[in-house]
């Protein structure tokens, strides 16, 4: 069984035990709610989807050229009687007699009783004198019965489960939904995450930088990955580090949010209230995890609803590092997905990597291809957890257990991949 995050005291946590910690502040996912197609981009299905007709919905030609039912033993002596012609959109429903055919066009359903579709580079037509068209099919040992013809269903058949509960809807599912001919979708509530930045040196972008002061950085990485993971952020901005303010701002979060996350002031010693004021609104633990970057971390429950809340590290490399690896999935799992969060790849350090046992590293790098099909990976220079400029030359992070003091070149080691807008 998974311990809450206030039974784990004060020993050195592993980074599997907090990220369990810390999803099982979340007690499953919100609640669902129908959403217009249109607005379903980047929502999670709350429920399967299943498929209301077949697709495709009729069997159909997969070329130009003429619908028949072959019957290569008994070929008609001049040729096929043309009795129809079936554009997409239309159909015909009188049945083929042996001998005729029907000229048809891709995605045009077969009449009753046709079977095979021979394209029309195969096809000499003739029309006699009294206006009929027949048709003689070149090479007829070349056709086989049933060719260029789609299946009703074949794509998917009535009643199949075409997504599974728990999907992000991403441009080919919103196509998909579409070609099923759902107008609306049961989705997943957005979890709404309030974040916030503590720290009197913090300063809103925009403002004069006082000399000993910082722009806040944080709040907007922190708010950006909030919607790359699902999330609807609501602003709380700069608490300056007084308790009454600190303790104002997280009541107001604790009222309407599913999440809340703030950067920084979670540390001992510094002049921070963070702490003082999270013990009065609410449940706390205050952990030391065997992660860097990435310590320290507070995890707790605020107010009578038991807001789960995430104190992130206050410098911003650690910030997001910590983000991606515990409040993201906390985030899938208020959305229904479990297990989804962290990605992994397995790569191959260019370079040798450092890190130490102990404790799992996680380093900013870049990962591509080689031409033998494996993944490469080398770090991106400066690890310091105040280089943001490094997380932008980033496309992963390497992950090096604890178990690792060192890693060489040419062994293979864990990648995240970061999100990236392409
Ligand atoms: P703290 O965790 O509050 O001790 O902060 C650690 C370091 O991160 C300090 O150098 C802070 O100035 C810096 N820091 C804290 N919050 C932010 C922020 N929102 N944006 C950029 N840097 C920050
Ligand atoms: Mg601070």
């Amino acid at each position: 069984m998974t311990l809450s995050c206030f039974e784990l005291g004060e020993r050195m946590l592993a980074v599997e035990e907090a990220r369990e910690a810390v999803v099982a502040l979340a007690s499953g996912p919100l609640p669902a709610e129908r959403v217009a197609l249109a607005s379903l981009h980047g929502r999670v299905l709350a429920e399967p989807l299943l498929a209301p007709i077949d697709v495709p919905q009729n069997t159909n030609a997969a070329m130009d050229g003429v619908a028949l039912a072959w019957r290569p033993e008994a070929l008609p002596a001049g040729g096929f009687l043309r009795v129809a012609e079936v554009l997409a959109g239309h159909a015909i429903d009188r049945p083929l007699a042996s001998g005729e055919c029907v000229g048809i066009t891709t995605g045009a359903p077969l009449p009753p009783g046709a079977d095979t579709v021979i394209m029309r580079e195969q096809l000499h037509l003739e029309k006699s004198a009294d206006g009929e068209i027949r048709v003689r099919v070149d090479l007829p040992e070349r056709v086989r019965r049933g060719q260029n013809v789609r299946q009703a269903g074949e794509d998917i058949p009535r009643g199949a489960t075409v997504l599974a509960s728990g999907t992000r809807l991403g441009a080919a599912e919103l196509g998909l939904i579409a070609s099923l001919g759902f107008r609306e979708a049961t989705v997943v509530r957005r979890p709404r995450v309030a974040v916030f930045s503590t720290g009197d040196e913090v300063v809103a972008p925009g403002e004069t930088l006082p000399s000993a002061g910082i722009f806040d950085a944080n709040r907007f990485a922190l708010m950006a990955l909030v919607e790359e993971h699902g999330g609807e952020v609501i602003d709380l901005g700069i608490l300056p580090d007084t308790r009454d303010a600190i303790a104002s701002g997280l009541s107001r979060a604790a009222g309407d949010a599913d999440l809340v996350l703030s950067s920084g002031g979670v540390s001992v010693g510094d002049a921070d209230y963070t702490r003082a004021a999270l013990l009065e609104q609410g449940e706390l633990g205050f952990w030391k995890i065997a992660i860097r970057p990435g310590r320290p971390l507070a995890c707790g429950r605020l107010g009578s609803r038991g807001v789960p809340f995430l104190g992130l590290p206050g410098n911003p490399v650690a910030s997001m590092v910590t983000f991606l690896q515990f409040a993201a999935p906390l985030l899938a799992r208020l959305q229904g997905r479990e297990g989804a969060w962290p990605r992994r790849l397995t790569a191959v350090a260019e370079h040798p990597l450092r890190s130490r046992e102990g404790r799992v590293d996680y380093l900013r790098g870049r990962y591509a291809s080689a031409s033998d099909g494996r993944l490469l990976v080398s770090d991106v220079g400066a690890q310091g957890s105040g280089i943001l400029s490094s997380m932008v030359r980033a496309n992963c992070l390497i992950e090096i257990d604890d178990t690792r003091g060192s890693v060489a070149a040419g062994e293979s080691v864990t990648i995240q991949p970061l999100f990236r807008l392409p």
